[in-house]
């Protein structure tokens, strides 16, 4: 019996697959499998499946996979699919309740809706909400956490908690809980209460169709991306310095340097292995590296073995 059978587990409603394709879930489109996969059927059977997990197994909790690479030669634990079974937002006294698994730019639209403002940006961003907890996620200068209130978070043993603003240290693109356990390999996000302030919601459908259209105007949105690659250094973009080293276009496999927008790969047709999407990042860190003498950090995540 492997492990997957082993994890056949008493009393679960959501759905267990082994060996699933990551390329299904991650906005790139590639990547290898996950050996096993869960999709909760709400947040108690998060906690009966996590209640029954062995302790040693490696947990990756995926959103849309929007900011995510798996390597070609998989993930070797479990991943939780997150978005799945997730439900709409709600109005908890006047402030926005989303789980962890609705898309961003829901919590926006629902925000819109009831006249309050301060969430639009999340329009432009898109994950779930517990991806842009994870990496505060920000546009058009809102970040997520400047509207968090508190956070609902489960840990390896299926303990549920509510968390504080002031519990979790947050800055660009970085979250992480103070003095907790380890945000993201013991304990992750399952919702999330927004403050947000009175507003008008035709003002704010207004900014989200602006923003939206800024977008279609310069990113690659028609092929599989993963947004910016790398973080913009201080006081400058990492599309700027990588268009100046003359590396739009650079290409290995499917994978391509992007030529309307220099800090996001696309992948060409479907056809690029993580590897080349890895090396690319790689690539391009290194020349401009060479050429400017400024370290580029990715925001994407990369996780798994290689093939
Ligand atoms: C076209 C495009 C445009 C983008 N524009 C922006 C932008 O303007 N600003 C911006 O900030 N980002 C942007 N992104 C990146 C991405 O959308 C954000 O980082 C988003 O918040 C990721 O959410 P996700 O659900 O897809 O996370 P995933 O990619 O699924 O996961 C990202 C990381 O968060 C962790 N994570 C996911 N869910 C949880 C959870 N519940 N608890 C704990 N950890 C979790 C994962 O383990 C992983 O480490 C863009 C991406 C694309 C494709």
């Amino acid at each position: 019996m492997d492990m997957t059978d082993a994890l056949r587990l008493e009393g679960l409603r959501g759905e267990l697959k082994a060996n699933e394709p990551m390329a299904r879930h991650v906005s790139w489109r590639a990547g290898g499998p996950a050996a096993r996969c869960y999709a909760p059927a709400d947040l108690d059977d998060l906690s009966a499946f996590l209640r029954q997990l062995p302790a040693a197994e490696p947990l990756l909790f995926v959103g849309l996979g929007s900011n995510l690479l798996v390597r070609d030669g998989g993930f070797a634990g479990t991943v939780v699919l997150t978005h799945a079974a997730a439900r709409h937002p709600e109005l908890v006294a006047g402030r926005v309740y989303a789980e962890a698994g609705v898309a961003s730019p829901k919590v926006a639209r629902f925000a819109a809706r009831h006249d309050l403002a301060g969430a639009e940006f999340l329009a432009g961003v898109p994950g779930t909400v517990g991806g842009a907890l994870a990496m505060n996620a920000g546009c058009y200068g809102g970040e997520t956490w400047e509207i968090v209130w508190r956070a609902l978070t489960i840990d390896r043993r299926g303990q549920v908690r509510t968390r504080a603003r002031e519990e979790f240290e947050t800055g660009y693109r970085h979250c992480s809980l103070i003095g907790g356990g380890r945000l993201g390999a013991d304990e992750w996000f399952v919702g999330a209460w927004f403050d947000l302030r009175k507003g008008d919601g035709a003002t704010s459908r207004a900014r989200i169709k602006e923003l939206l259209e800024k977008r279609i105007a310069s990113q690659p949105l028609s092929l599989p991306n993963a947004g910016s690659v790398f973080r913009n250094p201080p006081g400058d973009h990492a599309a700027r310095l990588i268009e100046s080293c003359g590396l739009k276009g650079l290409a290995r496999g499917g994978a391509r340097v992007s030529e309307k927008h220099a800090n996001f790969i696309v992948n060409q047709k479907g056809a690029a292995r993580a590897s080349d999407i890895e090396w690319l990042i790689g690539e391009v860190r290194a020349r401009v590296l060479e050429r400017t003498a400024v370290a580029l950090q990715p925001e994407v995540r990369i996780v798994g073995d290689a093939a």
